[in-house]
């Protein structure tokens, strides 16, 4: 069985929180690959984001890049359509192949409103991605086969990056050295 990984994200811009999260739960759950899903024009999100979806990708392109077992996916902005998860699930799905749902714990809250929750219980395994010493409460994914992955704390959010960088102050540490690069290059979120 090829074990793959999901993790969905606007990623705008990826940061170092997203690639220990990614990194992590494809070490721990014993992942053959972790597909970072470039969300396209995200309903939940609208009116939100800053950079185009393919500058979104080009980041984390740049970030995954020798990063054993980590992949940029275009899957949904291909679709040119908002996506809900149950879609891209399905669309992930083939023989002998399972799937790993990666959430966030704030994420993984939530899920109870989703679009075909069903569909997607049955279609993937959830990874509840859990910052050590996070203050919110327990993820309660009812449904779901899941499991937790606890990582550190980082206090990192693509929010607070975005002003960073619309003020001129730096994200070095923050942001990986070549998505910084092509921050710098193509004039993005100043
Ligand atoms: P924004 O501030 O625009 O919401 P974000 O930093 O939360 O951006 P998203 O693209 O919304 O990034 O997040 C994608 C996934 O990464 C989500 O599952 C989210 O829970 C997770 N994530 C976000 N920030 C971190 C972090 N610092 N450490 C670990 N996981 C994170
Ligand atoms: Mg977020």
């Amino acid at each position: 069985m090829e074990r793959i990984g999901v993790f969905g994200g606007t990623f705008d811009p990826i940061h170092v929180g997203h690639l220990v999260a990614a990194a992590t739960v494809r070490h721990d759950v014993g992942l053959d690959r972790v597909l970072l899903m470039v969300a396209g024009d995200q309903w939940q999100k609208r009116g939100n984001v800053v950079a185009s979806a393919i500058d979104r990708l080009d980041m984390v392109r740049a970030a995954v890049d020798g990063i054993d077992g980590l992949e940029a996916s275009a899957l949904e902005i291909e679709r040119g359509r908002p996506s809900y998860t149950h879609e891209t699930l399905q669309a992930l799905t083939a023989p002998g192949r399972e799937l790993f749902l990666v959430l966030g714990a704030d994420a993984a809250r939530n899920t109870g409103t989703w679009v075909e929750v069903a569909r997607c219980q049955e279609l993937a395994t959830l990874i509840v991605v859990s910052r050590a010493g996070d203050p919110g409460e327990p993820a309660d994914p009812t449904g779901w086969r899941w499991r937790t992955i606890t990582i550190p704390w980082l206090d990192i959010s693509s929010t607070d990056l975005r002003a960073r960088l619309a003020s001129g102050r730096p994200v070095e540490g923050l942001v990986p050295g070549p998505v910084i690069e092509l921050i710098r290059a193509r004039g993005l979120f100043t």
